[in-house]
C-alpha cells in the first residue's frame, strides 16, 4: 500500500463536512472560510510511541488520544473545531492497525465535529502530530491572562485518574493492548475527554476571565495560568476532590500528591466573578471552586502553605519502555 491508498482508505472524509471548509484534501492546502467577528485558533501536539502510549496500544485508543490531547487545547480558548491536520509516520502499512486507528480517530472527529482536512504521510518510527484549527468569538475568547485577585477558581474534570492509569500501564505495558478491559484510570488515560462542548457552553452564557487546560498536573498548569496573569492563587485542599479510584489505589497522601501533580487528565481550570459561579454550574454541573486568586505570586493552601508547582515532567519516568 502506498502513501496515496494510505490516505484514501483511512484518511479520507473522516468526521463531518462543515460549511467552513471551502477545501479539505485535494488540493495544496486546505481552506477556511472565517466568519467577521471571529479569530482563528491553532493548535499542535505530537504523540510518540512509548511516550505517549505503549507500542502496543489499542490503535482505535492511539486514533482517539492524539486528537483528544489536541482538541483540549481548543476546549481550553473556548473555540469551536473547524478541522484538524494529522502528520502521520508509519513504520509500515498494517491495513489492521490503520482501519483501528482511523475508526477511533473517527469516532472523536464525528463527536466533537471536527473534521480531517489534510495532513501528511510519511515512514518511520510511529508518531503522528495533530493540528487542530478552532474558531473564536472575538468578544469571548479565553486567554491565561485574565486572572485577577478576587476570582474564584473552578475545575472541570476530574484529576488523578490518568496519572493512575499511566502507572498501571508502565508497571505492565501489556494491559494498554485490551481496551475491553480497561477500569476507569486506564480509560482516563488512553481516552481522554476533550471538554469542548462545556467550554464553548460555559463561554456562551458566563464570563469566563481566564482559562487554561490541565495536561501536566493541577499545579504546574495553574502556575502558567498565575504567571501569564501575575496573580498568586490560594487553594482549599478540602475541596480539591479527590477520585474515589486513586484514593484506594494510593492512599490519602499519594492520592493527593497524583491529584496536584499528576498529568494527562485534560481537565479545565478557570477563573471567574464569584456571584457568577451558580450561573456557571447551572451550564456545568460538575464545576468545582477550588480556590481563589490572590495578589502576589505562587500558590498556597488557606493555611499558608506553599505548593510547589512541580508537575508531570519530574515526577516519573514517562517512557512505557524503559
Ligand atoms: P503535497 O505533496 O502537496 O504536500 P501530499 O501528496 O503530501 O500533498 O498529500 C496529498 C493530499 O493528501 C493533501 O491534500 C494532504 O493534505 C492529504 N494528506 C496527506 N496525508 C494525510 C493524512 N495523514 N491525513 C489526511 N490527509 C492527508
Ligand atoms: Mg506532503
Amino acid at each position: 500500500m502506498d502513501e496515496f491508498a494510505i490516505i484514501n482508505s483511512y484518511f479520507t472524509g473522516l468526521g463531518p463536512e462543515l460549511p467552513e471548509v471551502l477545501e479539505a484534501q485535494g488540493d495544496d492546502c486546505a481552506l477556511l472560510q472565517i466568519k467577521h467577528g471571529e479569530l482563528l485558533a491553532i493548535s499542535v501536539d505530537t504523540s510518540v510511541v512509548d511516550r505517549h502510549f505503549p507500542a502496543q496500544a489499542d490503535p482505535w485508543a492511539i486514533g482517539w488520544r492524539c486528537l483528544a490531547i489536541a482538541l483540549s487545547d481548543l476546549a481550553a480558548m473556548a473555540a469551536r473545531p473547524l478541522g484538524f491536520t494529522l502528520a502521520i509516520t508509519l513504520p509500515e502499512a498494517d491495513d489492521a492497525w490503520l482501519s483501528e486507528f482511523s475508526r477511533g480517530m473517527r469516532a472523536l472527529a464525528d463527536k466533537t465535529a471536527c473534521p480531517l482536512i489534510g495532513g501528511d504521510t510519511t515512514r518511520g518510527p510511529l508518531s503522528m502530530s495533530v493540528q487542530v484549527q478552532g474558531a473564536v468569538k472575538s468578544q469571548h475568547h479565553w486567554r491565561r491572562s485574565g486572572a485577577r485577585p478576587g476570582q474564584i477558581i473552578v475545575l472541570l474534570g476530574e484529576l488523578g485518574l490518568a496519572h493512575l492509569g499511566l502507572l498501571s500501564m508502565l508497571n505492565d505495558p501489556v494491559k494498554a493492548k485490551d481496551s475491553k478491559a480497561w477500569n476507569k484510570a486506564e480509560k482516563a488515560y488512553m481516552l481522554p475527554q476533550p471538554l469542548i462542548t462545556e467550554a464553548l457552553r460555559l463561554a456562551q452564557g458566563v464570563n469566563i476571565h481566564a482559562a487554561i487546560d490541565v495536561s501536566d498536573g493541577l499545579l504546574a498548569d495553574l502556575q502558567h495560568l498565575l504567571a501569564s496573569s501575575a496573580v498568586g492563587a490560594q487553594i482549599d485542599l478540602k475541596r480539591l476532590p479527590i477520585q474515589p479510584e486513586v484514593l484506594k489505589a494510593l492512599g490519602r497522601e499519594a492520592a493527593l500528591k497524583a491529584t496536584l501533580q499528576g498529568g494527562d487528565d485534560y481537565a479545565l481550570l478557570l477563573t471567574l466573578d464569584e456571584e457568577d459561579f451558580e450561573l456557571a454550574r447551572s451550564l456545568c454541573p460538575n464545576l468545582v471552586s477550588i480556590g481563589r486568586c490572590v495578589a502576589g505570586a505562587g500558590i498556597r493552601t488557606l493555611e499558608g502553605k506553599v505548593l510547589d508547582p512541580q508537575g508531570f515532567n519530574h515526577f516519573l519516568p514517562q517512557a512505557f519502555n524503559e
